[in-house]
C-alpha cells in the first residue's frame, strides 16, 4: 500500500508554500544557491534584482541568496503555471463561488480521478489540490 505524505498547510509560511510547490509538484530543484544574472532595479539605482529568480538586494551587498520559486501560492499568475504544468495529462477547474474558490483537478489517466479542494484565494485552491494529485494529504484546517 502507499504510504500517503501529509502537508499542513495552515503550517506553512507564503515561502515554505512556494517552496513545496517547486519541488513536489513541479519538480524543480530550488537551488541553495542562485546563479542567476543580475539587473539594476529600475526604481532605484542602488538596487540589483536576480533576472533569474527575483531576489532584490542592494550593489556593493553579497549578491549570494537562495533561489526564490515562483509565487505560486500567492499570486495567480504564480498558480497558472501549476495549471499549465498539469494541462496534458490532467484537467484542472477552477470555479469561483461567492465565498470561495473551487479547484477540481481531474487525471485523465486514472479514468478521471478527481482532486478537489477549497480556499479563500484561486491560488491557493489550485496549489492544495495540485499537491493532492501528487499524492500528498493537505490539510487545510
Ligand atoms: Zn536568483
Amino acid at each position: 500500500m502507499q504510504m500517503t505524505k501529509t502537508i499542513v498547510w495552515k503550517n506553512l509560511t507564503p515561502e515554505q508554500r512556494d517552496k513545496t510547490i517547486a519541488e513536489n509538484v513541479i519538480g524543480a530543484k530550488i537551488l541553495t544557491e542562485c546563479k542567476g544574472e543580475l539587473g539594476e532595479q529600475a526604481i532605484s539605482p542602488d538596487g540589483w534584482y536576480c533576472l533569474t529568480c527575483g531576489h532584490m538586494g542592494a550593489w556593493g551587498d553579497d549578491s549570494t541568496h537562495e533561489q526564490i520559486p515562483p509565487h505560486y501560492s500567492t499570486s495567480i499568475g504564480g498558480a497558472w503555471r501549476i495549471v499549465d504544468f498539469f494541462r496534458g495529462t490532467y484537467d484542472v477547474d477552477v470555479a469561483s463561488a461567492l465565498f470561495q474558490y473551487d479547484v477540481a483537478i481531474l487525471d485523465r489517466r486514472m479514468h478521471g480521478k478527481q482532486y478537489v479542494a477549497t480556499a479563500n484565494t484561486p491560488a491557493e485552491a489550485i496549489c492544495i489540490a495540485a499537491l493532492q494529485a501528487r499524492g500528498y494529504e493537505v490539510i487545510t484546517e
